[in-house]
């Protein structure tokens, strides 16, 4: 079942020039969300792992999908000023500024092993933050794990680069 035939692309969004991969195309398909969801159960359910970690907003979709199958706990990684109780938080680069991720500070224990979770990987920033993120709360990331990869961007070589272990059910050019 083609997941990557169910990804729509939408021309010029958020601005000229970028081709949007848009998952709520697959995600509104019985079969494409089951199909996708499946399939990283199917991946993860041998490896130990303590928690989900989904990043907002679409990384929470699949996220918590993936840790009812697997029966451990979903986590949200925010955006600045989201979360209702204490934070930590890490600021990463943008094309233009600043951005910053949170966490409430008792979602990941010391020594939990997380799977981190999105939709897309594009450049890697957003994933490189949510993992020193975690790791700052002495978790450990089992992998970092995507519906897509823009591989032409090279966010999977920066997370492998810093000793990431990293999965994408497809790929766009
Ligand atoms: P990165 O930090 O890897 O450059 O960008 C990845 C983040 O931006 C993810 O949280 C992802 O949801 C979002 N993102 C960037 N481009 C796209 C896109 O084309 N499609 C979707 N669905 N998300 C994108």
């Amino acid at each position: 079942m083609p997941i990557k035939s169910l990804i729509r692309t939408v021309p010029h969004y958020p601005k000229q020039g970028v081709m949007f991969r848009d998952i709520t195309t697959l995600l509104k398909d019985p079969v494409g969300l089951r199909v996708t969801v499946n399939e990283l159960v199917h991946r993860y359910t041998p490896v130990k792992i303590d928690r989900v970690a989904g990043i907002e907003a679409r990384g929470f979709i699949i996220g918590a999908a993936l840790a009812y199958q697997l029966g451990v706990g979903f986590v949200p990684i925010r955006k600045q000023g989201k979360l209702p109780a204490e934070t930590v938080g890490h600021d990463y680069d943008l094309e233009y500024g600043t951005d910053r991720i949170e966490m409430h500070v008792d979602s990941v224990a010391a020594g939990e092993q997380v799977l981190l979770v999105d939709d897309l990987i594009a450049t890697g920033g957003t994933a490189e933050a949510a993992c020193n993120l975690i790791e700052s709360m002495g978790g450990g990331i089992v992998e970092c794990c995507f519906v897509i990869d823009l591989p032409d961007l090279g966010g999977r070589r920066r997370l492998e680069n810093r000793g990431q272990k990293v999965f994408a059910l497809c790929e766009f050019e």
